[in-house]
């Protein structure tokens, strides 16, 4: 189908080219040494993901490990409070580890063991990447340095202790802010030391090639489903699909399955407080060109052109930037970015609990407020959205600043 000019019969085929851009976006901005590493992990994806007999074990992991496909819902209940237009959701707060994380945890852990790799290293910051991949060790029986700084780890107590009783290590980092940032360089060093024997395992569809486009490959089973499912339910297919953003993972791989398709798609972002610099992590809307974490992208600056701190209410959504492949499809008009703030959030985050029995996670709830405003702007026809993952995370916290509603 075309949009705005664009073909989009062959689109994931033709996306990210051979040198891993989108469009202007995308690419691989690493020392050479790293970048020795980066070629042999997209020479490897290139053969051994395209083999029969990976797909075949990835495939049997998520049918009797992950327990996929995880189902979609229909919002009956939510549906009745707006009028005319019938919401579902992609329930990947069923997959297991309760988000749609372990997606690309398990095709990364694998193709590290097919790789003849021992250990696999990542950063984390909330540390729902961390439990996600320590997780994919266990289960392949590979070593796991997670790094994460000690602001984090103090914050995220019940996900460090997940990660050790998955047998990771949690490796603190302590200098600059010790927070994501400081991790991710100190994640990055141990890797370029150490990339013979370990495969570094990013956390969304970010950083230098492949990994953009491994982990939108590898969370593409989310719309490949979404799309045969909702055929399958309704006949036709959602008038629109909507999908938090924060890296991009799950809405990368939720849209990539209607592309090419007459099907409106949106990605939110978190408006967090409001509009100021630093009150939100809105990348998209009010991010400039930049390069950050080894890739070109649209990213939110501070005034020396670095990284600018960001805020939202939901931890998994807070970075800086979107992935590049985001950035492209804002660019070409086939996806709209739009916000949606902490306060609305929290609404929809007690009216999906409420009236649908499904406590959602405070990213997944961004796409569920935007959902509703959309619902009632259209008047009438479909909705899906992508919940990426559960809440219980959150209990804590939502009691903790917003008590019981
Ligand atoms: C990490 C996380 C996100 C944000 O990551 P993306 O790469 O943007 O998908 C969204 N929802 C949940 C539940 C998460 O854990």
């Amino acid at each position: 189908m075309n949009y705005n000019g664009m073909n989009f019969d062959n689109y994931l085929k033709q996306y990210p080219d051979a040198n891993g851009y989108f469009g202007k976006y995308g690419g691989s901005f690493v020392s050479d040494e790293l970048q020795k590493a980066m070629n042999e992990i997209t020479d490897a994806y290139f053969t051994i993901c395209k083999s029969s007999k990976f797909i075949g074990e990835l495939r049997k992991i998520r049918r009797e490990f992950q327990g996929r496909p995880t189902p979609i819902s229909y919002l009956e209940r939510l549906s009745g409070t707006i009028g005319n237009v019938q919401l579902y959701v992609k329930r990947e707060d069923l997959n297991h580890t309760g988000a749609h994380k372990l997606n690309h945890c398990m095709g990364e852990a694998l193709l590290a063991k097919y790789m003849g790799k021992k250990k696999l290293i990542a950063e984390t910051g909330a540390g729902q990447h961390g439990v996600a991949l320590a997780t994919a060790a266990a289960y392949f029986g590979l070593e796991c340095d997670i790094y994460m700084g000690a602001v984090d780890i103090k914050k995220q107590a019940p996900n460090v202790a997940r990660m050790k009783i998955l047998g990771a290590n949690v490796i603190e980092v302590t200098h600059g802010l010790a927070t994501l940032k400081e991790a991710v360089d100190a994640a990055f060093d141990a890797y370029t030391k150490d990339y013979h024997n370990s495969i570094y395992c990013i956390g969304s569809v970010l950083g230098p090639h492949p990994f953009p486009m491994m982990v939108r490959d590898f969370q593409s089973v989310v719309g490949i489903e979404a799309r045969e499912q909702f055929l399958s339910m309704t006949g036709e297919l959602p008038d629109a699909i909507v999908a938090c953003v924060g890296g991009g993972s799950n809405a990368m791989g939720f849209f990539s399955g209607f592309l090419n398709d007459p099907v409106e798609i949106y990605g939110v972002e978190p408006l967090g407080r409001g509009p100021k610099l630093g009150d939100h992590a809105a990348s998209l809307k009010y991010g400039t060109e930049g390069i950050m974490h080894g890739f070109n992208s649209i990213m939110l600056k501070d005034e020396n052109g670095e990284p600018a701190p960001v805020y939202s209410v939901a931890s998994g959504l807070d970075y800086p930037s979107s992935g590049p492949e985001h950035a492209f499809l804002n660019e070409v008009g086939r996806v709209h970015y739009d916000v949606a703030d902490d306060e609305e959030t929290i609404d929809a985050f007690f009216k999906l609990s409420r009236l649908e029995g499904i406590i959602p996670a405070i990213e997944s709830s961004h796409a569920v407020a935007y959902a509703l405003k959309l619902a009632r702007e259209m008047g009438k026809g479909s909705v899906l959205i992508c919940l990426s993952g559960r809440g219980d995370k959150d209990m804590d916290y939502i009691i903790e600043k917003y008590g019981i509603r």
